[in-house]
C-alpha cells in the first residue's frame, strides 16, 4: 500500500507519522479532513475512494451490491481502533456499518457511509480451559483448521469465507449443529464496542441481556463485536455420505428424508438439495455427516437411499477437518480457500430466501417444490436450488427464550436460492425466486432464518425473532437508544 490519499493509516504512513517528519504533514495535508483525523492514531487503515485498494476493499461476497460506494472502509486492527472509529463517526455524524466476512444476503454490511471492517481482527486461540478466543473477522475455514489441529471445534456453517461474527450473531447452522448446537449456543462471551465508543464484555454475568441478544438477535444492531469466546468440542474421525437419485424419485426421497433427518441421532446432520441445473435437467441429492463410524452411517441412511434407486451412494470415513474442507468446496490448500486477494475462491451473484417447516411437508407441498425447481430450467438465466437443512437434536433442546434465536421447534429449514450470471438481468431471476417462495407459503411456518436476511420480507420482525422480538427491542433501547447501528432490518428502538 502506498502513501496515497486513499490509504491513510497504511503501515508506511504510520511509520512516517511516528517519525513526525515533513512527510507526515504532506501525507496528512493530502489525505485531509475528517478521514485524516480518524487515521491518526489508528493501528489499522482507512481506504478512501481515491485509493487503488478501494475497488477491492468495498466489495461484499454477493456481486449484487457492487454498485454501493462507501465513503471509506476502515480496516480496524484492534478493539481500540473500533472504539476510535465509532467515536469519530458519532462526532462527525457519519453513518457506519460493521462488516466481518461480508456475506450479508441483504447487503447490510455495506453503506454509502463508512464500513467498519473487522476482518483483520482474525486471531484464533485455544485458551487453557479449551475455550476458543476468536477475533470477530475470522473466516470459518480458519476457525475449523486452527481448532481441528488441537482436536477441537466450534459448530459453525459450511461456507469457508463467512465471517464468524455475522454467523454467530444470527445463529449459525452447520454439519455439527444437531450434535453440539448452533454457533450462538456455544458463545460464552463477546467484547462489544457500543454506540458511545465504550467497550464492554458481555457474558452470563456481565451485561446478561446484551449477551442474550447477541446469541441470535442478528448482526448490526447492538454494537460492533470485536472478540468472541466459544465453548469447544472434541473432534476426530467421522463419516460422511453422499447420495444422488434420478429426478423422478424426488417426491419419495423428500418424504423419506423428512421422516429420517429431524429425528435421527444427534450425531447425524443431513441436507437434501433440489437443484435445477442449466442444460435442461434437475438433480436431487442428499449429503450428511455422522459423528460415528461409516458402518453406522450407512445403516442409518440406508432407508433414505432405498426410497429411490440411487445412481450414487457413497459413505466415507474421514477426519473432521477433511470433512469441513469438503463441505466448504475447498479443492486446494486452506490458503487458497479464501476470497481474493488472499485466496482463489470466486464471489457469487445470487439472492436467497428462507422458511422453516415445523411439520412435515404434505405431498402437495413436496410436489409444489418439485414443480418450482423444474420451472427454473426455463425461467431466468441461471440456476435455482432449494436446500433443506435438518434441525432437531441439540438445536431444538434449547428453550425458545433462552437465547434470542427462537427457531427451536423446526424440523428443518428451507433455503430458496437463485443464481445468475452478473452480466444478466436480475429481474427474471428474482421473479422466479419470489414466485417459488410464494408457492411454498401454504405448506411452511411463517418463520425465516435471520442469517438468510431478506429485504423482501414485510413481517421480518416476527419471522426472524417471533416471541423474542419485544425483548430484543428492550435490549436495543438500553444499548443503542439513538439507533446508531441500523439497517432496514436491524432491531429498532420501538415497534413499527
Ligand atoms: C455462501 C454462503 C454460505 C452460507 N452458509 C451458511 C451456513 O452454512 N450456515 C449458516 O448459519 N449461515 C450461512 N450463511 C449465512 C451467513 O451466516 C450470514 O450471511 C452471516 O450474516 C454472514 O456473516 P459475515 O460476517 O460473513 O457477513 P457480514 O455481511 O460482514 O455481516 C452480516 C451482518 O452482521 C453485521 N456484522 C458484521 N460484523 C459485525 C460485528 N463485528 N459486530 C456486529 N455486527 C456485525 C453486518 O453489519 C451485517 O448486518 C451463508 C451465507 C453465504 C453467502
Amino acid at each position: 500500500m502506498s502513501c496515497s490519499p486513499g490509504a491513510v493509516g497504511s503501515p508506511w504512513l504510520r511509520a512516517a507519522c511516528r517519525s513526525g517528519g515533513p512527510l507526515v504533514r504532506l501525507a496528512r495535508a493530502s489525505a485531509g479532513g475528517i478521514y485524516d483525523e480518524l487515521a491518526s492514531g489508528l493501528r489499522g487503515e482507512v481506504v478512501l475512494p481515491s485509493s487503488s485498494a478501494y475497488d477491492q476493499a468495498r466489495l461484499l461476497f454477493d456481486t449484487r451490491f457492487d454498485t454501493v460506494m462507501p465513503r471509506a472502509i476502515v480496516f480496524c486492527e484492534s478493539t481500540a481502533d473500533v472504539q476510535r472509529t465509532v467515536r469519530w463517526a458519532r462526532e462527525h455524524a457519519v453513518r457506519i456499518v460493521p462488516r466481518a466476512g461480508g456475506h450479508s444476503y441483504g447487503g447490510y454490511s455495506t453503506t454509502t457511509g463508512v464500513i467498519v471492517d473487522v476482518s483483520r481482527l482474525n486471531g484464533i486461540t485455544l485458551d487453557p480451559s479449551r475455550r476458543a478466543v476468536v477475533g470477530a473477522g475470522a473466516r470459518l475455514i480458519d476457525v475449523y483448521q486452527k481448532l481441528a489441529l488441537n482436536g477441537r471445534t466450534v459448530p459453525a456453517g459450511s461456507c469457508p469465507t463467512v465471517g464468524i461474527a455475522g454467523l454467530a450473531l444470527g445463529g449459525g447452522v452447520g454439519f455439527a449443529s444437531r450434535k453440539y448446537g448452533l454457533t450462538c449456543d456455544n458463545l460464552l462471551e463477546a467484547t462489544v464496542v457500543l454506540a458511545d465508543g465504550s467497550a464492554v464484555v458481555a457474558n452470563a454475568h456481565a451485561h446478561p441481556d446484551l449477551y442474550w441478544a447477541l446469541r441470535g438477535g442478528g448482526g448490526g444492531s447492538f454494537g460492533i463485536v470485536t472478540r468472541l469466546v466459544f465453548r469447544t468440542h472434541p473432534v476426530g474421525q467421522l463419516a460422511t455420505y453422499a447420495i444422488e437419485w434420478p429426478w423422478p424419485d424426488a417426491a419419495k426421497v423428500v418424504q423419506a428424508w423428512q421422516k429420517l433427518a429431524p429425528h435421527a441421532p444427534d450425531g447425524l446432520f443431513s441436507v437434501v438439495n433440489l437443484n435445477s441445473v442449466v442444460a435442461g435437467r434437475a438433480r436431487i441429492t442428499s449429503a450428511g455427516q455422522l459423528f460415528g463410524s461409516a458402518d453406522r452411517l450407512r445403516a442409518l441412511v440406508n432407508p433414505l437411499a432405498n426410497a429411490g434407486t440411487p445412481t450414487r451412494f457413497t459413505v466415507t470415513s474421514r477426519s473432521y477437518l477433511d470433512a469441513q474442507e469438503m463441505w466448504a468446496g475447498c479443492s486446494g490448500t486452506i490458503a487458497e480457500c479464501h476470497l481474493p486477494p488472499q485466496g482463489q475462491l470466486g464471489r457469487s451473484t445470487f439472492k436467497g430466501k428462507s422458511s422453516f417447516a415445523n411439520k412435515p411437508l404434505s405431498l402437495k407441498g413436496i410436489n409444489a417444490m418439485i414443480r418450482q425447481i423444474e420451472s427454473r430450467i426455463t425461467t431466468g438465466s441461471g440456476s435455482g436450488v432449494i436446500l433443506l437443512d435438518s434441525y432437531g437434536g441439540a438445536i431444538n433442546r434449547v428453550k425458545k427464550d433462552a437465547t434470542a434465536f427462537v427457531h427451536r421447534d423446526a424440523l428443518f429449514s428451507m433455503q430458496y436460492l437463485a443464481y445468475w450470471d452478473p452480466s444478466a438481468a436480475a429481474e427474471p431471476n428474482l421473479r422466479w425466486l419470489r414466485g417459488f417462495y410464494s408457492a411454498m407459503r401454504p405448506y411452511v411456518s411463517p418463520f425465516a432464518y435471520q442469517n438468510y436476511i431478506d429485504p423482501d420480507l414485510g413481517n421480518w420482525e416476527r419471522a426472524y425473532y417471533g416471541t423474542n422480538f419485544d425483548r430484543l427491542i428492550a435490549v436495543k433501547r438500553r444499548y443503542d437508544p439513538q439507533n446508531v447501528f441500523r439497517s432496514s432490518q436491524s432491531i429498532p428502538v420501538k415497534r413499527r
